[in-house]
């Protein structure tokens, strides 16, 4: 399913945020003096790998919302166990599903 040029779009954008975060990273060392900037150092990558991986899953849950679309796998309702496919539980209200056959 993945392109070869997807492939190193991906790479590409990996290597974009690397090279954000180095940046970031030494603004904020030649701003803040050493023993103060490590916690907001370490503060700016949690948040940014953070970001990244929300919209990488947002990537993930795209594709595979249409790979699911036309199979037969079932999703189940973790709190009263209805059979539903929708965000959240028609008879309930929750979130928690687990995919079954
Ligand atoms: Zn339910």
């Amino acid at each position: 399913m993945m392109s070869d040029f997807n492939n190193k779009n991906f790479i590409l954008n990996q290597a974009l945020w690397l090279g954000i975060s180095l940046a970031i990273s030494i603004a904020i060392s030649l701003i803040v003096p050493f023993p103060y900037s490590l916690p907001i150092i370490i503060g700016v990558f949690l948040l940014l790998s953070f970001y990244i991986r929300q919209r990488q899953y947002k990537k993930l849950g795209l594709s595979s919302a249409t790979m699911f679309g036309n199979s037969s796998v079932n999703y189940y309702c973790m709190n009263c166990g209805a059979k539903h496919n929708q965000v959240s539980c028609p008879r309930c209200g929750s979130k928690m599903k687990r995919v079954g056959a």
